[in-house]
């Protein structure tokens, strides 16, 4: 038995995970109760939700049942920009511990703020998501999310340490250092983006360092958008579990919901985020299993309640039953945002669609760019990845081979052609935080 497995082995339950386990009756109870209250606090203390509120005649009142909260107004991240610094706030200063900010591609970013209490409730879906693939205390967790304005690196720090881990707070950046510490520290879970966790593997090969040697054996990463192709290559090349962690600042920074050791999907912790899937045209509601636009509600949040807030996230919820035993309904993993979408010749665009599409492909590396530019009128997709030594040094005819698979593989998937240039290992510029994958180069 190698150490990984023995250590996979060793899972404990922890207490703090007992509401994961709420029979589905209780906990919509729970769920009815805070968020009359919630809806109640932000109508008194947020200006911008009282007035939608009057403007559609509606009182704190109305909300007799959950499916109430459909006749809510949507809360969009341009209000947090419209109200910039503090006015979604419902707490004075006072009672306020931390500020976050998240900056935007443009202008000024949004703000997020934490009670006392808040912090707690971060730290407790921390916990109960570390718990929930398997971390416990004992262990010795790299926390490679950056620390500072973003939430990523304090909300894991706090819930590390109280689940009673080992935490390294490393911070982003720094490959070497990264390396020399999972190795000499024994670090048994690392927190980053999975993109940087690429960029780790990558670095460890060029050291001689083999992952699958260390006693490294789970990773949470999330703050982007990731594929299941590139968690299959993530686990092949190192050795452990990657699983999918979701959260916003806007809602709390991660820990909004957690993927448990069955890695179908991340639970979303419904006894403080109300999560419902929309038509993202209309903005009518969807049943489970259906895919639309993720929207959430904090149903406990003191210092800024987000009722109804559109994540642009593009998923589905399913009540399917899980093994693992949890109540709490799973979103199907974030693959793409509404965000990232990009329109080539009319056709819309995932970049997670290419990346399904590349991956699918022997010989190919999970490093890859997608560059748009306009030649006259034309708009021109060309898709760069990156593939083994072994293949770049084969014939020329091998490599055109591979290029008209991938090509194809692409068309097949997104409904429309892209140029592909297969690059040497190391071309394409690794990022320390989120992954850049798409450089349009076509507005003038
Ligand atoms: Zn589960």
């Amino acid at each position: 038995m190698t150490s990984k497995s023995a250590n996979l082995s060793a899972v404990v339950f922890n207490p703090s995970s007992a509401p994961d386990f709420l029979p589905r009756t209780q906990l919509r109870k729970l769920q009815l109760e805070r968020l009359r209250r919630i809806v109640q606090r932000a109508y008194h203390h947020v200006a911008l939700f009282r007035s939608r509120m009057d403007d559609a005649r509606l009182k704190p009142e109305t909300i007799h049942d959950l499916e109430d909260i459909g006749r809510l107004p949507f809360t969009v991240k341009t209000d947090l920009r419209d109200t910039y610094p503090f006015g979604l706030f419902a707490s004075p200063m006072k009672d306020i511990v931390r500020l976050h900010a998240s900056s935007g591609t443009t202008g000024k970013p949004i703000v997020v703020a934490y009670t006392k209490e808040d912090v707690k409730v971060w730290t407790s879906v921390m916990v109960r998501s570390f718990s929930a693939c398997g971390v416990h205390d004992g262990d010795i967790i790299q926390n490679a999310y950056g620390y500072g304005l973003f939430t990523g690196g304090l909300g894991a720090h706090y819930g590390a340490e109280a689940l009673g881990a080992t935490v390294i707070p490393i911070s982003g950046g720094n490959t070497q250092r990264q390396l020399m510490v999972m190795k000499d520290f024994g670090v048994t879970a690392i927190c980053c983006t999975p993109s940087y966790f690429l960029h780790l593997i990558d670095q460890a090969a060029e050291e001689g360092i083999d992952l699958r040697q260390l006693p490294l054996r789970a990773g949470i990463f999330g703050a982007e958008p990731w594929t299941e192709s590139m968690r299959q290559r993530i686990e092949a090349q190192s050795g452990i579990k990657a699983y999918d962690i979701y959260g916003l600042s806007e809602i709390i920074g991660p820990g909004v919901a957690m993927e448990c050791q069955c890695q179908n999907g991340p639970h979303i912790f419904e006894d403080h985020f109300y999560p419902e899937i929309i038509d993202p045209r209309s903005g009518r509601p969807l049943p489970d299993e259906e895919e639309g636009e993720l929207v959430l509600t904090t149903l406990s949040k003191m210092a800024m309640p987000m009722i109804r807030y559109r994540t642009r996230d593009i998923t589905a919820l399913t009540s399917e039953p899980c093994e693992c035993g949890r109540t709490l309904r799973r979103i199907k993993r974030i693959s793409r945002r509404s965000d990232d979408m990009f329109i080539i010749r009319g056709v819309n665009v995932y970049p997670s669609q290419i990346e399904t599409a590349l991956l699918r492909v022997e010989g190919v590396l999970p490093h890859y760019q997608i560059v748009l530019t306009r030649d006259r009128d034309l708009d021109i997709m060309e898709v760069q990845v990156e593939v083994t030594p072994e293949v770049f040094t084969d014939t020329v005819g091998a490599l055109e081979q591979l290029q008209g698979k991938l090509s194809k593989s692409i068309e097949s998937m997104c409904g429309v052609r892209a140029h592909v240039r297969l690059v040497q290992p190391k071309t394409i510029q690794r990022s320390e935080g989120k992954a850049k994958r798409v450089l349009d180069q076509r507005k003038m």
